[in-house]
């Protein structure tokens, strides 16, 4: 396979330049101005076009309980090639993805839910071992502590890193305990739990939201919080839109994230003030149509959201401009990203914007195109260690997606060779899980295509601040 005459840019092999790029095998082959095309099978022109390494999303949401399956097609559209599910559970990615998978790579963690998959808000160790070895015998990479939804004690999210640690499991952290929230003092207590242990920060641009105090003032304590502490990483999404259950019971709001929107726009905490702010179209219903999901508002997303017993996910526009901006833009003294990825917290939330914000941001000058790769595929591969993605040197996966400057989109999604998308149109079957050792045995099973890789090589667990992009 060639693909000729198109902008790659690779910042990890510093190139930026026109060139083809032939593939073989499901590999790089060969990266010259001119390849002739005497044995290809096929041949792409791409002029005008600029291909870069496989968009890497490491954030979204694909189950049954967030996003839903629909979330794989509405990812491949928008030229994600690799993406990983943020809270599980992993068995309905492993269900799911023969029929649905789009022909994508997925990782999974787990989240714990206390009184639904633990016991109860602070578990023994023992049983918080047990949760950990059992997500990764099921092929999860790791946990997820969904403090803002499913918060723990102080003292057991304290316990869950440590032993997540431990024993090089992934963990990522939606911040706030019993005793704070989703927020700044969530973050702060969050920072005082770690002492010496490594954490994944999901969507830091969420924490700075105006409850604790002017939000670009909760931002800059956040940036002050990571900068130059090794063990950190981090992402952000783009989308004004945030993510919530509506579920009610006892006609109050479930989660504290949506009692928290309803306050910030001036709604009663109660389901009639959750109704009216659907009504007003300050809150939208996710309702799944033709295979995608979309937001519903007015009279029809009430409808849809009463229909399902008010149990369906909710989306406020509560994410503040200004804050989205800064958490993917902002670079320290050294030129490195403070947060360190785009993702989207989508994949079935109907947000996957890295390709269609990233590129409005090259075009305002907020970043460069180099900058744009390093945040939504180089930065990702390191995150988890998938050495052979991020980039597309000689020998790396063939994860390529090609993007149309002029009209803003993915036009093309390419994983390992294979063509997933073309303009648009999802073409990819099936799909690919990314795991552990532990988790083969499982993922064999289910009859499911798989890639084994070592969490040693994780930014988490090999996090010194050197492995980082200087992007001057
Ligand atoms: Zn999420």
């Amino acid at each position: 396979m060639l693909f000729k005459g198109a902008r790659l840019v690779d910042p990890k092999n510093k190139i930026n330049k026109i060139t083809d790029i032939a593939v073989k095998s499901g590999k790089i082959a060969k990266v010259n101005e001119e390849i002739n095309t005497n044995y290809v099978s096929k041949v792409f022109n791409l002029s005008g076009k600029v291909v870069v390494p496989g968009i890497i999303d490491p954030h979204v949401h694909l189950s049954s309980w967030i996003g839903g399956s629909e979330g794989y097609k509405m990812m491949g559209k928008v030229g994600v090639i690799t993406a990983v599910d943020f809270a599980g559970p992993i068995d309905d990615i492993i269900n799911t993805i023969n029929k649905e998978g789009s022909g994508l790579n997925i990782a999974g963690l787990d989240a714990l839910r206390p009184g639904i998959n633990i016991s109860k808000e602070n578990p023994s160790s023992k049983e918080i071992e047990q949760f950990i070895g059992s997500s990764l015998d099921k092929g999860a990479i790791g946990i997820k502590i969904m403090g803002g939804h499913y918060p723990l004690t102080p003292e057991a999210t304290a316990k869950t890193i440590k032993i997540a640690n431990k024993k090089m499991a992934y963990i990522a952290f939606h911040v706030g305990t019993t005793k704070t929230g989703s927020n700044l003092s969530g973050f702060k207590e969050a920072i005082s739990l770690l002492e010496e242990h490594s954490i994944h920060f999901a969507h830091i641009n969420s924490y700075c939201r105006g409850l604790i105090k002017e939000p670009l003032k909760e931002l800059k304590e956040i940036f002050s919080l990571i900068q130059n502490r090794n063990g950190i990483v981090s992402e952000s999404y783009l989308s004004r839109n945030n993510g919530s259950s509506g579920k009610c019971t006892n006609e109050i709001p479930e989660m504290d994230i949506t009692k928290n929107c309803l306050r910030m726009g001036g709604y009663p905490l109660t389901k009639r003030g959750l109704y009216q702010a659907i009504i007003d179209g300050f809150a939208e219903v996710i309702v799944s149509a033709n295979g995608e999901n979309v937001l519903l508002k007015g009279i029809k997303g009430a409808q849809c959201w009463l229909d399902a017993g008010t149990d369906t996910i909710i989306s406020f526009k509560v994410n503040i401009p200004e804050i989205l901006f800064l958490c993917a833009v902002h670079k320290d003294f050294n030129n490195r990203f403070l947060v360190d990825a785009f993702c989207t917290d989508g994949g079935g939330i109907p947000r996957n914007m890295i390709v269609e914000k990233g590129l409005q941001l090259i075009k305002l000058g907020a970043i460069t195109w180099e900058d744009f790769v390093i945040k939504s595929s180089l930065m990702p591969s390191k995150m988890f260690g998938w050495l052979n993605k991020g980039h597309l040197a000689v020998g790396a996966d063939a994860d390529i997606t090609v993007l149309d400057p002029e009209r803003n989109m993915a036009v093309m999604g390419i994983n390992k060779g294979k063509v997933i998308m073309i303009e648009g149109m999802v073409i990819g079957e099936k799909g690919r899980i990314l795991t552990t050792e532990r988790g083969e045995k499982k993922i064999k099973e289910a009859n499911v295509d798989y890639e084994i890789f070592n969490l040693n090589d994780c930014l988490l667990y090999n996090s010194d601040k050197n492995v980082r992009i200087n992007t001057k």
